[in-house]
């Protein structure tokens, strides 16, 4: 792309800047008690305060919330994305420019939602969004690209802010992956993407570099949880300590992921979802298989071993 080209390229991106992508508009239908049911049921969520009436008549609140997690759902469309496909807005329209020019490449990176004010089944939520900013041009590890992040802002029937949400998504040009280096049995250059060790999380990942799995315990109710965290979602204690898993599971749902290739691993890698011998989930890799072998509900067993030269990981074997 020649320096004019680009510049009227990018003139045309930042153009974007400021639209909305949809104007005010309420969900189709109100808050109310069974989709917060349906939404608390998947997630596992047995908080009273959304589905006990008469807990939350005797609360702070008087009646029953929905969580607060729940703001984006009430808006959604559904099911006629899938059959008829989204309805074009200054997004799509932005998105299908970005693609004629060789960003074809889509990756969620961050999600950031604020709540400002709860809503209850009766309240009606109305959604608006915008296109907030778009970075300047970076160069990625998955190719050249640019940021842009989305505004959406929820309001009640009274046009009371109930909270935010950021998102944003990085629209790259991706880069062909070395797979003459991943086909070769070899691991290829890069290693695997490093796991990101934070305060909460770090003493975990520390510990499988020591070959060893291990589960949090709250010292309080002695419930287990993973991915760690430092609050137990059944007694809100922050005391806890840990046990070491057996690696003993079964595969609760699994996947293959082949399109993009993932660097570092000498083959298209299975994802699954292990449930542990002792209760708790663990995304891992299923390994000395074909994915063809794999199936849910499969006994296998983990072993932390070293995958990369920088990397050590727990995978799972057939048992
Ligand atoms: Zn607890």
């Amino acid at each position: 792309m020649t320096p004019e080209a680009l510049q009227a390229f990018e003139d045309r991106i930042y153009s974007y800047v400021g639209k909305q992508v949809c104007v005010r508009a309420p969900a189709n239908d109100p808050v109310n008690a069974t989709m917060i049911r349906h939404w608390t049921e998947a997630m596992g969520d047995t908080n009273p305060a959304y589905t006990d009436a008469e807990w939350a008549a005797s609360s702070a609140r008087g009646k029953i919330i929905a969580p607060p997690a729940m703001m984006f759902v009430w808006n959604q469309v559904g099911f006629p994305v899938v059959s008829s496909g989204r309805p074009a807005d200054p997004q799509t329209e932005m998105v299908e420019f970005f693609n004629q020019h060789g960003y074809t490449g889509v990756l969620g990176t961050n999600v950031r939602q604020d709540y400002v004010r709860e809503v209850s089944p009766g309240d009606t939520v109305y959604l608006e969004s915008v296109i907030d900013n778009i970075s300047p041009r970076k160069n990625t590890s998955r190719g050249p690209g640019y940021f842009f992040e989305t505004l959406s802002t929820f309001t009640n029937q009274d046009g009371e802010v109930i909270g935010t949400q950021r998102f944003k998504v990085l629209k790259f040009m991706p880069q062909e992956q070395p797979a003459a280096a991943a086909d070769s049995g070899k691991l290829a250059v890069p290693t695997r993407i490093a796991s990101v060790r934070g305060h909460d999380n770090g003493w975990w990942w520390d510990a499988v570099d020591q070959g060893r799995v291990l589960i949090q315990r709250c010292k309080d109710c002695q419930t287990l949880r993973h991915p760690p965290r430092p609050m137990c979602g059944k007694c809100q204690s922050m005391a806890w300590d840990s046990i070491e898993s057996t690696l003993d599971g079964e595969v609760l749902s699994y996947t293959c992921v082949r399109h993009p290739r993932v660097p570092g691993y000498p083959s298209d890698p299975i994802c699954a979802v292990i449930r542990l011998a002792e209760g708790t989930n663990l995304v891992a890799n299923v390994v000395g298989c074909d994915y063809g072998d794999v199936s849910i509900g499969m006994k296998v067993r983990g072993k932390v071993e070293q995958v990369d030269e920088k990397t050590t990981l727990p995978q799972f074997y057939p048992a």
